[in-house]
């Protein structure tokens, strides 16, 4: 009988359970499997801490519906009932500029304005900036595959001036990175074959507008929160999860793998790796050294959330709470990324009567404010937002979440990066790798990528060449 171990269990390597398990469920009884995790508990940085009728969230707070694994995932598991959607009523989206926060105009698809009046009225942007952005249907397209960075590309098709008010903040925030240095065939390669297709951001998106059916919403959480997912998936199958686990080293004889750590001294035929690619770099160096040498060049950085209680309504407020929150470019200069205002965001998160905050800080050369303790910390979330909005309220509360070399860094060339990876690990048959590393941080990504694992643990000829599955361009 086939023995599978996976090791991590964040959302790659449950996923990874979860379709080990559904294989099991559907009569496949050729292998058995065990999941090793260091922390005490499953989810990795899927947190969901429930505190006096808040709902606090110490990582993801949703994920993306236009992925369909995270949906999917959630029919199997039966808890489409539970899905809830960001707020319908409240979906703006602020930037600060120069102090203050400015509302991205209705109709803007990340950084493509679509509808006309509202951007043409929004103080966001200078006269010249809009000026440049609409000639962006008569900017000639790019048609080739090479890789950019996100800046390099905002700048070509729509100005400089979007590249630092949208581009930096809103497409590189979700990846706590610096724009200039992150590849836009890694993040966002979407709008580069929209460019390819249609010769234009604008057409490009105005067309995909006009395709019939109805959208669910672009992000969804569940009513108990992230963690909600976590422990309905590994409620059938918590008992073949070790966590307290750290798994030390790998080795490979005669085509069996030994794990050695916290005790366990086992034998496996096929080994699924879950773990960031500076910790995985470490397990593999031993057996797939190439691929490992590839892994440790991917950069991590270190973030921190903080999440601020209040009691409503807050004193000094100086701004409407009529949206998801907002984000800062760079070129402001302050000392937080960006703010969720999570119970505008998601209504239930908070108890009537009260608001939740979330702040985010650290990254790029703010890495080191995050190894401030947390009374320094929650001291700049607050004087930040007294600067920002005007609040002077104390929190009831705070709670915060640090996420040590936690973000992987896309740079430009990293499908590239990642194909060689995964052709270097498909060298040594059993061995699999999955999670944020490699093909997309977002949830969906990561369920992709562990269930994609799993089943080629399970039937080598799932995926005999995983770095064909790295998508270039259509
Ligand atoms: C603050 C924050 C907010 C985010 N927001 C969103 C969001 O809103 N939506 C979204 O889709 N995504 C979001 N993301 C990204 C997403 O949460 C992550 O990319 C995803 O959860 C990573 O899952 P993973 O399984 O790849 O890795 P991890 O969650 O890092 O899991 C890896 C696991 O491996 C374990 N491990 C490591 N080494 C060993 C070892 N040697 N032995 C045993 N165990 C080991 C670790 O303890 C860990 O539990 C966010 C991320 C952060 C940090």
């Amino acid at each position: 009988m086939k023995r599978i171990a996976i090791i991590g269990g964040g959302m790659a390597g449950l996923a990874a359970a979860h379709e080990l398990w559904q294989l099991q469920r559907a009569g496949n009884s050729a292998f058995t499997w065990h999941l090793y995790e260091r922390a005490p508990q499953l989810g990795g940085k899927v947190v969901t801490t429930q505190k006096d009728g808040f709902t606090v969230e110490g990582g993801p707070d949703s994920f993306l519906t236009q992925k369909p694994a995270g949906l999917e995932l959630c029919r199997e598991l039966g808890l489409e009932d539970e899905l809830i959607p960001c707020n319908p009523g409240a979906q703006k989206i602020y930037v600060v500029v120069k102090g203050r926060l400015c509302a991205l105009p209705t109709g803007f698809r990340l950084t493509v304005p679509t509808q006309w009046w509202p951007f043409i009225k929004s103080p966001l942007f200078s006269w010249r900036a809009k000026c440049r952005m609409a000639l962006e249907p008569w900017m000639a397209p790019r048609r080739d595959e090479a890789d950019e960075s996100v800046a390099a590309f905002i700048t070509r098709r729509l100005g400089r001036e979007a590249a630092d008010k949208i581009g930096g903040p809103l497409m590189a925030g979700i990846y706590v990175a610096d724009p200039q240095r992150l590849s836009m065939m890694a993040t966002f390669p979407q709008f580069r074959a929209l460019e390819r297709k249609y010769g234009s951001l604008q057409r490009g998106l105005r067309q995909s507008a006009r395709q019939p059916g109805r959208r669910p919403p672009m992000f969804v959480s569940l009513r108990g929160g992230m963690q909600q997912l976590v422990d309905t998936m590994s409620a059938p199958w918590r008992d073949q999860c070790h966590c307290h686990t750290a798994i030390t080293r790998l080795t490979h004889r005669d085509g069996t793998f030994r794990l050695e750590g916290d005790g366990v001294g086992d034998a496996y035929d096929h080994v699924i790796l879950a773990c960031p690619l500076h910790e995985t770099a470490q397990l593999c160096g031993e057996v797939v050294p190439a691929a490992a040498s590839l892994m440790r060049r991917v950069r991590y950085v270190s973030t921190a959330t903080l999440s601020l209680a209040y009691r409503a309504p807050l004193t000094g407020l100086n701004q409407s709470l009529d949206g998801y929150g907002f984000v800062i470019p760079a070129s402001e200069r302050q000392r937080i990324l960006a703010c969720t205002w999570s119970s505008v965001k998601f209504t239930d998160r908070a108890p009537a009567g009260h608001q939740l905050m979330r702040v985010f800080i650290g990254g790029g050369e703010q890495e080191v404010l995050v190894e401030q303790d947390d009374a320094a910390l929650v001291a700049i979330a607050r004087d930040e937002l007294r600067t920002l909005m005007g609040v002077e309220s104390a929190p009831l509360w705070t709670q915060v979440h640090r996420w040590p070399q936690g973000n992987p860094q896309y740079d430009v060339g990293h499908p590239a990066r990642m194909r060689a990876v995964m052709q270097a690990v498909a060298d040594l048959p059993g061995l699999h790798v999955a999670g944020s590393g490699y093909q997309g941080i977002g949830l969906p990504d990561c369920i992709r990528s562990g269930r994609s694992a799993a089943a080629a643990a399970v039937d080598s000829n799932v995926w005999k060449n995983p770095a064909a599955t790295i998508p270039r361009l259509g």
